[in-house]
């Protein structure tokens, strides 16, 4: 009787609370789904909720967008959850350590991340409605946090685009242009990054502030809401192989079980579906597998639609996918795992703490030492990941050598890193920093290696048994005075924090000179490209030393003060092989021919990683552009240089580098210049397709196909230190290949190149296509006239989080004419 009191009461109060509450369409005063919601509106309906139910909801702005649009989270429970809210994460948080006693469910659901993938956030909206009012007893244990959109400048991107297009009476016609975005779609953030790939990187602004809030709830369920192409029907969990050996048992299995929940109301409504198929759980750094490697149920499901479906769109069967339709799949499938979760309270938790429970990995222990810019790069990432580390007290440590692949060992000094598995978020930390992620299945979405030792380009030894550490030593930074009576002052090259310390000189008007040798001056040696600011070069700089010691603070550099040109050993200070270095003019070609994503990496490292002033021609007016006003010219990769470099583009651009520009292509740019009428560079020629190819069975076409492909793997390269190109390396540098494009040496000025030994130190790539890295170009520089060509066939700056691939990307820009 009692009971059925409070169901009454309960019906009532829920009554109640829909009436009291508008939903999307009562307080936008449109149809949802009959239009496209602008987020600002999407913020103004959040605000409203989380004062209309100020009892269920809390609404907190965790941030900014480049284009300073506001970055939300909607915390929802019951009233007597939400006085608690706090209280409640702290007790989650103690699962762990093994400790607590957590009665809740934590469930995030996140929308939007590809702005374009539009659908999503339209569907946020219905699905907090529904758990604020009739599905509110799924909050009893359940505490949901709700990112409405995680990419706002892309999102407002698309639907400013779309409303522009957009035919006023509904156009299905996938012809029409409202379903043709073109290039300079929202699916990425205002860098043209895709924030669905920066979850481990945080090279992003919008990753980055949000990585802090997603720390303090470690959520037991994580949902990255997506569209697909409008022909797909929809996707959800269980995710498809390869999985990362990581994941647990109950991870899998509780993917089928929200999976089954979904079908049961896709079944009820005829709805399409499928699960297991193409959305793999393996690269470290998406929405799915980040929460994941984190404890978490992480989940992608796939929505068919995305930039090509508008408000609606004959889709090849020649039904109509509105968008309205969309949205009533997005909010099943959200509402569907809040329910599975307050269903499953007490296991999620149960589990949870299991998956922090020790573990024996392999390696108990991986230790890195190098160079000081890229430690500390490390080390920061490291931080806003919560991940614990420490250094080394000098014993000698053996282990895998990342370098050899063989056994090795080196002795871990105060300044080696050491980063254990033996933590709290040791999982994490085996994903990052293993050698080679096992692969149990090589048809997977993403790239196949990450390995961080590689990425930061680190002496590393994986150690199967604990390496214990130490605390850093309080900082030994000593305040730099710098004598005013130096001759000159010299500071190394080797990183980025020297590339903005550089940057940062020319603002200044500063002149720089390179050294192009190794020299030894006042007993000290320099080694080829250490930077050297000689006094009278600046002698109209009054404030020299202040910009110099404010530089040199900023980005943690020691200059050294010598009262002399005159060296010990190797070239004298006024020699020709101290080179100026050039403040050039850069530009960069974006729109087509280029990809966005290749494109937007460039600009972001321009504007956000190194703050050089940097020009966006684009390809539809560069026929116009006077070049040179420019010394350097960028290409990057993109799948439309075909048309784009006809004869009179080439022809330009020949003789722009005849007359001193320094053009550099990268990736798929290549291409273009191998031309009769072009550079000298040449592909490597591909045998031709083999027959056991041709005669691979339909169903195992893709699998065979594999064989000629290379899908992110890491690659040994051998340099030559000795070139501009490579200052600040040594003579071997680990290299991502994303593909297989391969090109023969340079007859003079290979810079990075593989060898005869094509296996790859991590990651797969398939038996031809590893016989067709045999002797390849990485990177190199042709002199053309009085200019040059520089060719980079791998992308250092793919994704922003190839640290040690830098800063070859910066010598190719400033290395001396
Ligand atoms: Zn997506």
């Amino acid at each position: 009787m009692k009971r059925m009191l409070l169901t009454l009461l309960l019906i009532i109060t829920c009554n109640l609370s829909a009436q009291e509450i508008k939903s999307p369409s009562e307080f936008l005063g449109y149809d949802l789904g009959s239009r496209f919601t602008l987020h600002h509106q999407v913020v103004d309906y959040y605000q409203y909720l989380s004062n209309v139910a100020k009892d269920r909801m809390q609404l907190n702005e965790y941030g900014q967008t480049n284009e300073r649009r506001p970055l939300l989270l909607a915390y929802i429970s019951s009233p007597d959850n939400m006085q608690k809210l706090e209280d409640i994460r702290e007790e989650h948080l103690k699962s762990t350590n093994g400790e607590g006693a957590s009665s809740k469910a934590i469930v995030w659901l996140s929308y939007n991340v590809h702005g374009n993938e539009s659908v999503s956030t339209e569907a946020s909206m219905q699905t907090i409605y529904e758990l604020l009012t009739s599905k509110q007893a799924y909050l009893e244990n359940t505490v949901v946090i709700i990112d409405p959109c995680i990419n706002p400048d892309g999102r407002d991107r698309y639907v400013n685009w779309y409303n522009q297009h957009k035919n006023s009476a509904l156009q299905v016609d996938p012809n029409s242009k409202e379903h043709h975005e073109g290039w300079w779609s929202g699916r990425s953030n205002h860098y043209m990054f895709d924030l669905n790939r920066d979850w481990a990187w945080l090279t992003q602004l919008e990753s980055r502030q949000r990585i802090k809030f997603y720390n303090k709830w470690l959520p037991h369920i994580h949902v990255d809401f997506h569209e697909q192409g409008v022909d797909s029907p929809y996707f959800f969990a269980p995710a498809s192989e390869p999985f990362h050996e990581v994941i647990t048992d109950f991870q899998r299995d509780f993917q089928v079980t929200i999976g089954k929940n979904h079908a049961k109301y896709f079944d009820t409504n005829g709805w399409l579906y499928y699960t297991k198929e193409r959305f793999d759980l393996f690269y470290p750094s998406y929405g799915d597998t980040y929460p994941t490697y984190n404890g978490a149920i992480g989940m992608t499901y796939e929505q068919g639609g995305s930039g090509r479906a508008g408000l609606g769109v004959l889709t090849a069967n020649g039904d109509t996918l509105t968008l309205k339709d969309r949205i009533a799949h997005h909010l099943s499938t959200g509402l569907s795992t809040v329910e599975v979760a307050s269903k499953n309270v007490a296991k999620l938790n149960e589990e949870f703490k299991k998956f922090y429970s020790p573990k024996n990995y392999k390696y108990k222990s991986f230790v890195l030492s190098g160079q000081k810019d890229h430690l500390k790069s490390l080390t920061n990432l490291l931080d806003q990941h919560q991940l614990t580390y420490s250094y080394g007290t000098g014993a000698m440590v053996k282990g895998f050598n990342y370098n050899t692949g063989k056994a090795g060992s080196f002795r871990a000094n105060s300044e080696s890193l050491i980063i254990s598995t033996n933590q709290t978020r040791g999982t994490l930390v085996k994903v990052l920093f293993e050698p080679n992620a096992r692969l149990s299945d090589s048809l997977t979405y993403d790239i196949t290696a990450w390995s961080l030792p590689y990425a930061y380009g680190l002496k590393a030894i994986a150690s199967e048994t604990l390496v214990n550490g130490t605390p850093k030593a309080g900082s030994t930074v000593k305040k730099e005075t710098l004598n005013s009576d130096a001759y000159a002052f010299i500071t190394d090259w080797n990183g980025m924090d020297d590339a903005r310390f550089l940057a940062e000189l020319f603002k200044n008007n500063i002149r720089i000179r390179q050294a192009q040798k190794p020299f030894v001056l006042e007993g000290k040696r320099y080694e080829r490209g250490s930077l050297i600011i000689i006094k009278s070069d600046n002698e109209s700089k009054k404030n020299l030393l202040k910009i110099l010691g404010e530089a040199a603070k900023k980005y943690h550099k020691s200059l050294t003060g010598v009262s002399s040109g005159f060296v010990d050993d190797g070239k004298d200070l006024g020699s020709k092989y101290v080179k100026m270095i050039p403040a050039v003019k850069i530009a960069v070609l974006s729109g087509e021919p280029t990809s966005t994503l290749r494109f937007g990496e460039i600009w972001h490292f321009f504007e956000q990683q190194l703050q050089y002033p940097l020009t966006v021609i684009d390809g539809n007016y560069i026929g116009e552009v006077n070049l040179t006003n420019y010394d350097v010219l960028i290409l990057p990769g993109g799948n439309g240089y075909e048309t784009f470099m006809d004869s009179d583009m080439l022809g330009r651009l020949k003789e722009w580098v005849e007359d001193g520009g320094r053009l550099i292509a990268m990736g798929n740019s290549i291409a273009s210049l191998d031309r009769e009428d072009g550079f000298k560079i040449s592909a490597k020629k591909k045998k031709k397709d083999s027959v056991e190819f041709t005669m691979a069975s339909h169903e195992n076409l893709a699998r065979e196909k594999m064989k000629n492909d290379i899908t992110g793997a890491i690659f040994k390269t051998r340099v030559d230190a000795t070139h501009p190109m490579a200052f600040g390396y040594k003579d071997t540098y680990f290299s991502l290949k994303l593909g297989i494009d391969s090109y023969n040496y340079l007859e003079s000025g290979t810079v990075a190149y593989i060898s005869k030994d094509t296996i790859p130190v991590a990651g797969f790539a398939g038996s031809e296509a590893q016989e067709l890295m045999g002797k390849s170009l990485v990177f190199g520089v042709e002199e053309h006239g009085k200019g040059q060509i520089v060719y980079m066939v791998d992308n250092p700056l793919f994704r922003g989080f190839w640290e040690n691939g830098k800063l070859f990307f910066v010598n190719a820009i400033f290395m001396a004419r």
